[in-house]
């Protein structure tokens, strides 16, 4: 079996323009343009990056951006007093804290003091209680668009068996809560789990969120399974700096009835989660309808 390629990027862009329609319509109808802060502390260039390609986002589908760039020295009293700023900004309807932040600033109590409703990573505890009771929330931006590629590939998720490698807070914690809500049966794998092999080839759907190189070869892989990899290794080959996921991508095309590839596959839709997730929040901040198919 060669398996079908989940094009990410197509996805992404098909998300986005998605989410540029219902700005356009806000705009139109109701005079509102949705607003995103990002908060950026100190200068890490990988940070940077992001920041930089999330504003130039935001902007292209009409929304308003407003980056706050901050010294590395900033103290955590003047972080949250920034904060507390663009919670109370009535222009400002999703606000992202850029992560990791300096060792000397408490990102759980910096994330804690977003507003919950303008919290558009989702990583506030109250959104993850939400999402956790299968309450309407705020949803993580990667596993977000993970689930959107998995129900547009399937349809319906209902009854398929789902491994999850990996259970951190940011991603296969929500992806597994996601895959529940969706009523798979889920196992969440991790570096402790025994027979991880076994496991995985139990699964009708495996995501991998690991951050190591390539460790999910084909021979794990039960055949026709959807694959997605989230995992974003640099690695040195034949002399080369290559971007690869947390499965062997190779072996693993040759069994799975699909695949994401890396890159190309789920990075390119965190970013257009974000913008579809502060799209959300303006929507649900003035009472109005939500955009379809943006939501968990
Ligand atoms: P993390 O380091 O917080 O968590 C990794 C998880 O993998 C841990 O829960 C750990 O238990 C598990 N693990 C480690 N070694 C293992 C092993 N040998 N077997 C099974 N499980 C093992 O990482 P994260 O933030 O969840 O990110 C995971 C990967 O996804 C990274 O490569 C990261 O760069 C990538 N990522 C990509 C996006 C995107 O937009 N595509 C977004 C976030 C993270």
């Amino acid at each position: 079996m060669t398996a079908s390629v989940i094009d990410g990027k197509a996805f992404a862009a098909t998300v986005r323009s998605k989410v540029a329609a219902h700005v356009a319509r806000l705009k139109t109808d109701h005079n509102i343009t949705p607003g995103l802060a990002v908060v950026l502390v100190g200068e890490d260039p990988a940070s940077q990056v992001y920041v930089r390609s999330k504003g130039k986002m935001t902007v292209e589908v009409g929304m308003k951006s407003f980056e706050h760039k901050l010294d590395v020295e900033t103290s955590e009293t003047d972080l949250l007093a920034l904060i507390d700023t663009l919670n109370n900004d009535p222009e400002v309807h999703g606000i992202l804290v850029q992560l990791p932040l300096p060792d000397h600033l408490d990102s759980d109590l910096v994330i804690n003091s977003i507003d919950p409703a303008k919290d558009v990573d989702g990583f506030h505890i109250s959104n993850v209680g939400l999402l956790g009771t299968g309450q309407k929330s705020m949803v993580p931006c990667t596993p977000l668009g993970c689930l959107m590629m998995l129900r547009d590939h399937h349809g319906s998720l209902s009854g398929k068996n789902a491994v999850v490698i990996g259970r951190s807070n940011i991603v296969g914690k929500p992806m597994a809560q996601l895959l529940l809500n969706d009523s798979c049966t889920v196992t969440i794998a991790h570096s402790r789990t025994a027979d991880l092999p076994g496991v995985v080839r139990q699964a009708d759907i495996v995501v991998a969120a690991v951050g190591r190189p390539e460790m999910v070869p084909g021979d794990w892989i039960k055949p026709g399974a959807t694959v997605i990899d989230v995992g974003i290794n640099r690695i040195e080959r034949d002399g080369k700096n290559k971007l690869v996921g947390d499965v062997d991508y190779a072996s693993c095309a040759e069994v799975a009835g699909a695949i994401t590839p890396v890159p190309g596959g789920v990075g390119p839709m965190t970013i257009a989660c974000l913008l579809a997730n502060t799209v959300t929040a303006c929507s649900r901040a003035n009472g109005l309808v939500e955009p379809e198919g943006l939501t968990a």
